[in-house]
């Protein structure tokens, strides 16, 4: 094996759990290779320093609180979420009501052509005709 293998089992050879051939396979390695040598006194280290520190006692109902904690930050961002869509939805009505109302041209800018659509003989045919 190579030294980046033996360094990702070396925190499982520490804690025994490693099936006995790879184990076996760990140590021989460990024993020519000073580099891995070195990582595992680390890790000894690491693992002593951990042991050592003192144990602290956690006030009571202090799980609870954490829990709600996360369930509350959970809601926080449904709620962010819902939010973010309103605005979203909202933006895009208001870019579609305001697209319609460019596109809507007014009606001094259409021309006579469009109101020439009277019966014949009507007045307004008649008053059309006049205006033209
Ligand atoms: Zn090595």
């Amino acid at each position: 094996m190579h030294c980046d293998e033996i360094r990702m089992k070396l925190s499982a050879y520490l804690d025994n759990e490693l099936e006995s051939e790879i184990s076996r396979r760990v140590e021989e390695h460990l024993a020519e290779c000073s580099g891995c040598r070195k990582e595992l006194k680390t890790l000894k280290t690491i693992n002593q320093r951990i042991m050592d520190f003192p144990w602290l006692r956690v006030s009571e109902g202090f799980d609870e609180k954490i829990m709600f904690s996360v369930a509350k930050s959970e809601t926080d961002k449904k709620h962010e979420q819902i939010i973010r869509r309103a605005i979203i939805s909202a933006t895009n009505f208001f870019e579609s009501l305001f697209s319609l109302i460019r596109a809507e041209k007014w009606p001094s800018t259409r021309s006579l052509d469009e109101f020439g659509d009277f019966p014949p003989c009507s007045l307004g045919r008649v008053y059309f005709k006049l205006v033209q």
